[in-house]
Parts: structure tokens; sequence; C-alpha cells
């Protein structure tokens, strides 16, 4: 482990549905977990037989000043020993993670458009959440991808004054999307691309394709799915 990476003990509160296979996770925030918004942990089991592979990499879906802290994931019919096991985790069970980790973060004094497929909205709730509260008078956008239109953290996103949130649901209008906003505002912001890593490749080729410098482009892949 690197010297700012620690393990924090996590007690679950709660979790939530959201549409058929989004779950968000709900824990106790540790005291002493102190992460930029849009980095990472790896997480394990305690005391748990897994089958297969024993640690996932999720990213921190809260604020670094929220009390709670949110994770979320995909967990369909036939799921992995791992995230079945998540499911059977009851309000004061436990988890441990390693982190921080990455550098998915915010460049805070410009303007921000963040392109998320389906859960990689994990990425990106942090920071729109900050920038929603610490207005830093830049334009910051935030679009959302999901072809079933189960947008995970919706709710949370609804009064928002200081980021506008639109939704997609095909891959196409995504596309188009993001050309205009890169034809807009080419070297004028930063754009950050999170989801699968398909998405995340199409989407940063589109932009630069419109002549934006890779330096403004940031993403974070979630490989393993
Ligand atoms: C930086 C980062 C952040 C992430 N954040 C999130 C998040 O917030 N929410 C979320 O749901 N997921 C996130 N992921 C992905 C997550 O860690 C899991 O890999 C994913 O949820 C699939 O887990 P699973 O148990 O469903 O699949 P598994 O059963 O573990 O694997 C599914 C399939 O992918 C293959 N596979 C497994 N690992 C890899 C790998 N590393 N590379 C390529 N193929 C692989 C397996 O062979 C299998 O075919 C993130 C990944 C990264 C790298």
């Amino acid at each position: 482990m690197s010297k700012e990476m620690k393990r924090f003990e996590l007690t679950l509160i709660d979790n939530e549905q959201v549409g058929v296979d989004y779950f968000i996770f709900n824990f106790e925030m540790p005291k002493n977990l102190i992460f930029k918004e849009g980095q990472y942990g790896a997480f394990k089991h305690v005391d748990k037989e897994i089958e297969g592979r024993k640690v996932r990499a999720f990213t921190f879906a809260s604020t670094n000043n929220e009390d709670v802290l949110k994770i979320a994931t995909v967990i369909n019919d036939s799921p992995s020993d791992f995230k079945a096991k998540m499911l059977d985790l009851k309000k004061g069970d436990t988890m441990t993670v390693d982190g921080p980790l990455g550098g998915f973060t915010l460049d805070e004094d410009k303007n921000a458009i963040f392109f998320a497929a389906g859960i990689g909205i994990t990425a990106a709730r942090g920071m729109v959440k900050y920038l929603e509260e610490f207005d830093n008078g830049k334009e910051n956008i935030l679009i959302h991808a999901e072809h079933r239109e189960f947008y995970c953290f919706k709710e949370d996103f609804k009064d928002f004054n200081n980021v506008l949130v639109k939704y997609e649901n095909t891959g196409a209008n995504m596309k188009d999307t993001a050309a205009n906003m890169a034809r807009k505002y080419k070297n004028d912001s930063v754009y950050y691309v999170s989801g699968n890593p398909g998405f995340v490749t199409a989407v940063t080729t589109i932009i630069q394709g419109q002549g934006v410098d890779p330096k403004q482009i940031k993403f974070e892949k979630f490989t393993g799915y």
C-alpha cells in the first residue's frame, strides 16, 4: 500500500435499488477517509469466503464532506459471488476499503462537461455535487446516458442550479451531444468521461475529432464489466 492509501472499515446503513439492476450502497463515512471527489477504492468483504476475485474497484460517489459514503453498482440475475454477498449485507455489517485511488478529479477553475454512461455516473456524482454546492462561476454540464432510462442518482440532481443536467437514452444521441459540446467549448472546458471502456473510447475520440487537446480530457474506464 502507498503512504496515502489506508484501509478503512465501512459500516452499511442500507441499500437502494434503481431500475432493475442498479444498487446504491450507503455506508457510514469513516472519520479519517479524506479523498477527492471522483476517486475510488478497492473494496473487500470481511470474514467471508468469496469465489473468484476477492476485490472490486468502486468509485466513491459522495463528496468528501457528506456523512454517507455512497457507492453504486450493477447487480443482475446471475451476479458474481462478490456482488451476491454484497446484497446479503444487512444494516451494521461491514466491508473494508483501501484508498483513495486515482486521478479522475476536478480541475476546479475551469468549465466542466461530464459524459457518463450507465454506472459511470458514480465517478461524476461527487464532482457535480461539489460544483453545485461550491458555485465556481463556471459553466458546468452533466450528460448521463442510459438506454433503459434508469438514471442512478437522478433524484440527487433534480434541483441543481449551478450544473445543467441532461439525459440521453441512445448512444447516437450521446455522440451527437459530445460533438456539439466539443465544437462549442473547444479547449475552454475540461471534459470528464466515465463508463465502460467502449463508451469512453468512443466519446473521447469524438471530442478530439473536434480539435480538443487530449490534455483537456479526463477519463475513467470501468474495466471488469
Ligand atoms: C477505476 C475503476 C472504478 C470502478 N468503479 C466502479 C463503480 O463505481 N461501480 C461499478 O459497478 N463498477 C466499477 N468498476 C468496475 C468494478 O470494479 C467491477 O469490475 C465490475 O463492477 C464488475 O464486477 P462483477 O463482479 O460484476 O464482474 P466479474 O464477475 O468480476 O467479471 C465480469 C467479467 O469481466 C472479466 N473481468 C474481470 N476483471 C477484469 C479486468 N480487470 N479487466 C478486464 N476484464 C475483467 C471477467 O473475466 C468476467 O468475464 C470500476 C472499475 C475501475 C477500474
